[in-house]
């Protein structure tokens, strides 16, 4: 069959982020509340969106002058998921916190460094583990159930960095913490998200249009 230029070409730049919503959707519809198995699938199809760049609309990649943007890309319907492009300026840091749903933190532009916390009963946070850095195409995971208090920061301290993180519910309005790190007290924090505005990944017009042009006699 012959498949016009169109529809995979410039106009459907979107297309790799529409695919994994999409898969994405099936994933979690499936896996129900088994969020090993839901985990492990998204996984797949994060390193797969994350294999390439060039996707990431221009609006989602700005830096702030003086904290890390937080860009909803796309969140499920049923608020089963979200996906949220980081971008983080040269230095730039968040406090340590904690998520309250699983995540998946995949790198896309630049590099990143990932710390784990542990609470104490009185004191100070306590590291847990060694940093980890994360380079292109690297993906880590948080889950309540394993621990998911963390600090991440830019490893790069004269450009940008961008990483795409995948959240099990609305990661914008989820009623998580941060954390004190001279006293391991945690107070409530709602993330929020930098802008109102949301990729357009449903207009899929042009590569209909090149098809129906594509079978004309
Ligand atoms: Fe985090």
């Amino acid at each position: 069959m012959h498949l016009p230029q169109a529809a995979s070409g410039p106009m459907d730049t979107l297309a790799p982020l529409r695919d994994f919503v999409t898969a994405t959707t099936h994933i979690v519809g499936q896996a129900g509340q088994n969020e090993a198995q839901c985990v492990a699938a998204v996984r797949e199809q994060l390193a797969r969106l994350i294999a390439h760049d060039g996707w990431l609309p221009d609006f989602a990649t700005l830096p702030h002058p003086e904290h890390y943007q937080q860009y909803l890309l796309h969140c499920d319907p049923l608020e089963r998921f979200s996906v949220v492009s980081f971008v983080w300026g040269p230095g730039q840091r968040t406090p340590i916190h904690d998520h309250c749903v699983w995540g998946l933190v995949g790198m896309l532009r630049g590099a990143e460094t990932g710390q784990a916390f542990e609470c104490q009963a009185a004191g100070p946070m306590r590291a847990k583990g060694p940093a980890v850095r994360l380079s292109p195409g690297d993906i880590e995971l948080v889950s309540p159930h394993t621990g998911d208090i963390h600090q991440v920061a830019n490893a790069l301290a004269d450009q940008s960095s961008i990483s795409i993180h995948v959240y099990g519910g609305n990661i914008g309005a989820v009623a998580r913490h941060v954390y004190d790190p001279a006293t391991s007290v945690a107070k409530p924090f709602v993330s929020g998200y930098s802008s109102a505005q949301v990729p357009n990944l449903w207009d899929r017009s042009h590569s209909v249009r090149a098809r129906l042009a594509g079978s004309r006699p």
